[in-house]
This record gives structure tokens, C-alpha cells and sequence, in this order.
């Protein structure tokens, strides 16, 4: 297939070599990335994507995406499929769906989760938003960078899946640190803390696959400096697009809400850059606040 893919950073870079690696045409754009392996660069996202049967995009946020969108859909030919992977707010990925669906273009939102490792091996798990015909056409794409691929439902169900699942996965870890912040101060050994949590009621990923805690549970990000892995800026982000999205349609989230003050905060002081388990050596180090 003949494939445009825009937005070349650490996750659109393996996704785009995977596909020019299994076979397909590339024509890449980015603002500043280099050329991954086998992919041509265009000189804009326009050209990229002009005579493409599928257009991916990969960009940091929902503004940028209707920018590039506002671009990219009037010189894609009919039929074709924007296929946005970003993580971006429902209401970003249900206009650019109505873009495309004006200029008779299909549209998905299927933001990933897996990671830069998942993007490099080509077993992103995949959350699609959009009708099924338009699914069809990009499944070809999704068997080559993703392991498992979720229809979740008309436009912007992808987007709704994946900041409901990051709002679980950032109150869980954050209430993980805290459990083993407290085991410290209570003298209890945090091998002993997860030999009993990982087999008991309060299992979660969190704890027995990112494990937050040094030298416990299988080896993660906390057994690396919390070099990422996922960054606390990237939590902070998604926590904030899934309130935006609980605002917009009065759905109460004062568990979320809590999370995204505590990574805020972990962001603000010194957390950038930091995976977003390393919350656990904020509460470590502080007293109950
Ligand atoms: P990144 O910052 O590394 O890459 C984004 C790329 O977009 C950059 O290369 C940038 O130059 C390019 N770009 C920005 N504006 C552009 C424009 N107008 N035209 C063309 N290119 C433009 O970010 P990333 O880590 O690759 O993440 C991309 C998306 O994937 C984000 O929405 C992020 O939330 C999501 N995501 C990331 C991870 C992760 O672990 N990194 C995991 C899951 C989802």
C-alpha cells in the first residue's frame, strides 16, 4: 500500500520503519525528524500525503493534529484513510473524523499502548475509534505495528478507551508508591509488602509488571534510574485529557482528579523527565500531606 505517515518522533519513527520494512510505500513528514530507515521524506505533510491510500499521523497533541489535518485531508484522494495513532482529547479526533468524512475520506483514531518498546517490535496494542469499513482498510497496517487491535466504537471511542485506561493506570501507581512509602514507615519489608499485594486483593499492573519499587517484582523502569519507560509529563498529559473529556459530559472523577494533582506537582518540582513511577520517591522523601 501506499502510505503517508507524519510525525516521525520515538513512536512514528519504528512505526513508519515497520511498515517500509514489511513492504508498503513511505512517504514520511516531520517538522524536525529525520528519515527512519526505508521511509522518503516529502518536503510537506501535504506532499506526503497526496495519492496515499492511508495517511497515519503520530503528533504530541489535539491542536497540532487539526492543524495538520486542515492540510493533509484536502490533498488526500477519496476513499483514502486518515489513520491518527496519537493521544489526543475525543473532541480533537471526532472533528478531524468530520474532515475527512467532508472531503469523502475515511477516519480512525487508534492511539496505542505499548510504549517505545512495543513501537520498535511491532506489538502495540491498538484502540480504534471509527466505522468498519475504514477499519478494514488500515487492519493490514495495524497486523504490521501492533500484537492486538480493540474496535471500540464509532469516532473518538479509541481516544475514550485509552484515557480511561491511563486514568486507572495513573491512580493505581500513585496509590502503589503510597503503599510502599507507608510499608517504610511502618518497618515492613518491601519485598514482603509485594510478596503478599501480588498475590492478594490488591494486584494490579502497577505493581506486578512496573513494579514502582526498586529490586521488586520484575524488572522495570525503577530497576533503571526511572529512566522512561513513561514519562511524568506523558501521565500528567493523559490524566488531564481524561478530566477534560469527564468535564465536558459531568462524569465525577475525584480519584483522577487527586492523580493528576500529584503528578502535576511531581512534573512541576523536579519528576520531568522521570518515569511516572518515580512518584515513589516523592512520598518516600515527604510527610503526610
Ligand atoms: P515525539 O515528540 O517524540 O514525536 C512527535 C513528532 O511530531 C516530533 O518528531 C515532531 O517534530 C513532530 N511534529 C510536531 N508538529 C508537527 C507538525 N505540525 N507536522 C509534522 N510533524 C510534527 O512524541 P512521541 O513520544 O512519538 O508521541 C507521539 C504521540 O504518541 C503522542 O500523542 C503521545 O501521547 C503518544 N504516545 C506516546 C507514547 C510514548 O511512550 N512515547 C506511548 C503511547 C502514546
Amino acid at each position: 500500500m501506499k502510505i503517508a505517515f507524519i510525525g516521525l518522533g520515538n513512536m512514528g519513527a519504528p512505526m513508519a520503519a515497520n511498515l517500509a520494512a514489511a513492504g508498503h510505500d513511505v512517504t514520511g513528514f516531520d517538522m524536525a525528524a529525520p528519515a527512519p530507515d526505508g521511509v522518503t521524506m516529502a518536503e510537506n505533510a501535504a506532499g506526503a500525503a497526496s495519492g496515499a491510500d492511508i495517511v497515519v499521523t503520530m503528533l504530541p497533541n489535539g491542536d497540532i493534529l487539526r492543524a495538520v489535518a486542515a492540510e493533509v485531508v484536502p490533498a488526500m484522494q477519496a476513499g483514502a484513510v486518515l489513520l491518527d495513532c496519537s493521544t489526543v482529547d475525543v473532541d480533537s479526533a471526532r472533528a478531524v473524523a468530520d474532515m475527512a468524512a467532508d472531503h469523502g475520506c475515511g477516519a480512525l483514531d487508534a492511539p496505542v499502548s505499548g510504549g517505545i518498546g512495543g513501537a520498535a517490535a511491532g506489538t502495540l496494542t491498538f484502540m480504534v475509534g471509527g466505522a468498519q469499513d475504514a477499519l478494514a482498510k488500515a487492519m493490514p497496517l495495524f497486523d504490521v505495528m501492533g500484537g492486538r487491535t480493540v474496535h471500540c466504537g464509532p469516532s473518538g471511542n479509541g481516544q475514550a478507551a485509552k484515557i480511561c485506561n491511563n486514568m486507572i493506570l495513573g491512580a493505581t501507581m500513585a496509590v502503589t508508591c503510597e503503599a510502599f512509602a507507608l510499608a517504610d514507615k511502618l518497618g515492613l519489608d518491601r519485598q514482603a509488602m509485594y510478596d503478599v499485594a501480588s498475590t492478594s486483593s490488591g494486584q494490579s499492573w502497577s505493581l506486578t509488571t512496573y513494579c514502582p519499587a526498586p529490586g521488586v517484582g520484575p524488572t522495570s523502569p525503577a530497576d533503571n534510574g526511572y529512566k522512561p519507560g513513561f514519562a511524568a509529563e506523558l501521565m500528567q498529559k493523559d490524566l488531564g485529557l481524561a478530566l477534560q473529556a469527564a468535564e465536558a459530559v459531568d462524569s465525577p472523577t475525584p480519584l483522577g482528579t487527586e492523580a493528576l494533582r500529584q503528578y502535576t506537582d511531581f512534573v512541576e518540582d523536579d519528576g520531568r523527565g522521570k518515569d511516572f513511577s518515580a512518584l515513589l520517591e516523592r512520598f518516600v522523601g515527604r510527610g503526610r500531606t
